[in-house]
């Protein structure tokens, strides 16, 4: 056995995917599934690539040329507006991308009519959060009516995305908006569109209660199917059917000692440079974990299995535990096992001093 270790439930996973995807589909909507959060991890991807989510999704061309070298044939959407000094790697191993720029259109097109393929785009209207996307409607419906007219791309659809920057909550209101700009797009280009995507994971609850309205037909999620945290924890939402155990992470103690809790000398700056605030809790046991900031960079986005254990802090290496609760006599050798959310997933998977092992 090897520690730090990443776990991964396939099973879990397939578990979620569907759960996911049948009540999407239900509601007519399609799924990309997002897989940029777990950088990608092959066996994981295969899980994706298995089910029936319509493509595959991530922000990083890097991975979606491994998933093609690995033989995924899933449809691949770049998540990330593309760089127009990436479009020949644009064209040939994704399918489609979404984008907010005219002048990465018009590469994206020549880059295709150099390869002899069309490539789908999906144009990004920003109803607020404030990333990406067109915040003028009269430059979407120009670039909209731009893309129909090339010859290399095949103009797909339009999307949104809410809650990453501006941490705008999806609510039905900018849903319409954005049929409404489907809507004028269409009316100008003088047909339907295929795919209005109405966001990720954040818009998934419109699904759930039933309030989305009927033409969005395409989310691109991914934290709600790989950590299942965000949406039961912080929105309070019933996730039944969804497990919150995909990702775990496991390491080993390495110092058990009861220890003061305030330290002790003149307090000045930590290992990063920061000034925390200690709380004096006299005397408690305390283990140290192998692992630190640099496997999982966030020590409050990793949760204790086991009641009864706290994070206390960390360094690069070190994680500190508060074990004086705990209901089992912890001793050096022992492992500790820990929940994540999206962040430590995302740190966690890419991670090169840790094993993944697959359940
Ligand atoms: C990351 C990303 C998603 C998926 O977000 P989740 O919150 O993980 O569901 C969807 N769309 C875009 C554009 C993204 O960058």
């Amino acid at each position: 056995m090897k520690y730090p270790k990443l776990k991964v439930s396939l099973d879990k996973l397939t578990a979620n995917i569907n759960c996911v995807t049948e009540k999407c589909a239900a509601a007519g909507i399609k799924v990309c599934g997002v897989v940029k959060g777990f950088n990608g991890l092959m066996p994981a991807v295969e899980r994706f690539a298995a089910s029936d989510c319509s493509q595959i999704g991530t922000s990083r061309m890097t991975q979606i040329i491994d998933f093609r070298n690995h033989g995924i044939d899933a449809e691949m959407l770049l998540l990330r507006i593309p760089m127009i000094s990436e479009a020949e790697d644009v064209v040939r191993y994704a399918d489609m991308s979404l984008n907010s720029e005219p002048a990465v259109v018009k590469a994206l097109d020549e880059a295709a009519g150099k390869a002899g393929k069309v490539h789908k785009v999906i144009l990004m209207a920003d109803l607020g959060d404030l990333r990406e996307g067109f915040w003028d409607a009269e430059q979407l419906l120009d670039c909209a009516v731009m893309t129909e007219n090339l010859d290399n791309v095949h103009f797909a659809g339009i999307g949104t995305n809410l809650g990453c920057y501006g941490s705008i909550k999806p609510d039905t209101g900018k849903m319409e908006q954005l049929v409404e700009l489907a809507e004028m797009i269409e009316e100008r280009i003088g047909r339907r569109l295929e795919i209005i995507s109405g966001g990720a994971t954040s818009s998934y609850p419109l699904v759930l209660s039933g309030q989305m309205p009927e033409r969005i037909n395409h989310l691109r999620i991914g934290e709600g199917i790989i950590c299942s945290y965000d949406l039961p924890v912080l929105w309070g939402l019933d996730m039944e059917g969804m497990s919150d155990e995909i990702f775990t992470f496991e390491t080993e103690i390495v110092e058990v000692k009861d220890k003061p809790t305030h330290p002790v000398g003149e307090i000045f700056v930590d290992a990063f440079g920061q000034r925390p605030v200690y709380e004096d809790r006299g005397i408690r046991k305390r283990a140290i974990a192998a692992a630190g900031k640099l496997d999982f960079a966030l020590n409050d986005k990793i949760f204790p299995a086991e009641e009864g254990i706290s994070v206390v802090g960390s360094s690069s290496d070190h994680l500190i535990l508060d074990i004086e609760d705990a209901e089992r006599d912890i001793k050096t050798g022992d492992t500790v096992t820990f929940r994540l959310s999206y962040p430590s997933v995302m740190y966690l998977s890419n991670d090169r001093y840790l094993d993944v092992e697959y359940i």
